[in-house]
């Protein structure tokens, strides 16, 4: 199944100079988020994976489902002050400014085979916050899987050392 055709660029999209990637054309589409579900669970049935940890808000969509594919526990990253206990946190920087991530302190056990889902790399800023977010807690981060890479901003970079890997590539 070619799941580009289920990517939707929109151009200039939240501002001007981005291509965005909108995956809602595969969310809608019963097969083609079957097949994206299933290629993923198949990439990932043989790991070790304890939690599955997803941000918000797009990996939310389907992050939870994997988790419960390969019958692992799911764990939100939320955006500050969204989350009702004691929480680690995470800054980071983003092209203008910085951005912050939060996870509940008890969301993972030293130990843990933790499986880092998110539905785009970009530059990479955002999975490489939560992967410190997860090894603070003692997680072991078996994979990061996303549905989309742009690879022409080689966020793999900031991933050294980990198992990345995604389903469709630019
Ligand atoms: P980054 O931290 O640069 O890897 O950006 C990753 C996050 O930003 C992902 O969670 C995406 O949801 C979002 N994002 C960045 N660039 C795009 C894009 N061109 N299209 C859609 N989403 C994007």
């Amino acid at each position: 199944m070619e799941l580009k055709e289920y990517v939707r660029d929109v151009p200039d999209w939240p501002k001007k100079g981005i291509v965005f990637k909108d995956l809602t054309p595969l969310f809608k589409d019963p097969e083609a988020f079957r097949f994206a579900l299933d290629s993923l669970h198949d990439r990932y049935r043989e790991a070790p994976v304890d939690k599955v940890v997803g941000i918000e808000a797009r990996g939310f969509i389907f992050a939870p489902t994997l988790a419960y594919m390969l019958g692992a526990g799911f764990v939100p990253v939320r955006k500050p002050k969204k989350l009702p206990w004691q929480t680690e946190q995470v800054t980071y920087e983003l092209e203008y400014g910085t951005d912050t991530l939060e996870m509940h302190r008890d969301a993972i056990e030293p130990g843990e085979n933790v499986l880092l889902i998110d539905d785009l790399l970009a530059t990479g800023g955002t999975a490489s916050a939560v992967v410190k977010l997860i090894e603070r807690q003692g997680g072991n981060v078996t994979g990061i899987g996303f549905l989309v890479e742009l690879g022409f901003l080689n966020g793999r970079s900031k991933l050294n050392g980990h198992d990345v890997y995604a389903l469709i590539q630019y």
